[in-house]
């Protein structure tokens, strides 16, 4: 029991330090991609679904700014400096489908160490800047990320 919880706190480690690496490989080339052409991906766990009222879609969900939660102030951010857009994803292959149909050319995952790590590699042969923000507690829901960290991130220009 031990020794599973090592192990797993090892594989954090790892995911961590990949995504931050990979962080700061596109930390410049998303500074450098206008607002317009960025997208934000947000997981459907930071929804506080005891009262949200996002419309739902096939496989994400459209923000309605009830202020239930924090991705209500990150979609009003998102929105004044000119985001093309915020989903509430269900999950990690919805990024794929909708950045096939958006083209994004940068995009911000709000996620878990893991679930970002799996961003950057799926996501590795496409021409794409990502930046990744983590969950500061994470789980199947009620989660939470630091929002002065995704603002940094979400205004930041070169
Ligand atoms: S702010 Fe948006 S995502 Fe959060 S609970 Fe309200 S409608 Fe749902």
């Amino acid at each position: 029991m031990r020794w599973c919880g090592l192990h797993q706190k090892n594989k954090e480690q790892i995911y961590k330090v990949f995504t931050y690496r990979q962080n700061k490989l596109q930390a410049k080339k998303f500074a450098s991609t206008p607002f317009n052409k960025r997208i934000v991906f947000a997981p459907h766990c930071m929804r506080n679904i005891a009262s949200c009222i996002a419309i739902e879609k096939e496989s994400y969900y459209i923000c309605t700014r009830c202020g239930g939660c924090k991705i209500c102030k990150i979609s009003e951010l998102a929105q004044k400096s000119n985001y093309r857009a915020l989903y509430i994803v269900k999950g990690g292959r919805t990024i794929s489908k909708i950045i096939k149909e958006q083209k994004p050319e940068a995009i911000i995952g709000i996620a878990c160490f893991f679930e970002g790590s799996q961003v950057f590699k799926v996501l590795k042969e496409k021409n794409i800047a990502i930046q990744f923000v983590p969950l500061t507690k994470d789980g199947c829901s009620a989660t939470d990320t630091d929002l002065t960290e995704v603002a940094k991130v979400l205004i930041c220009t070169k």
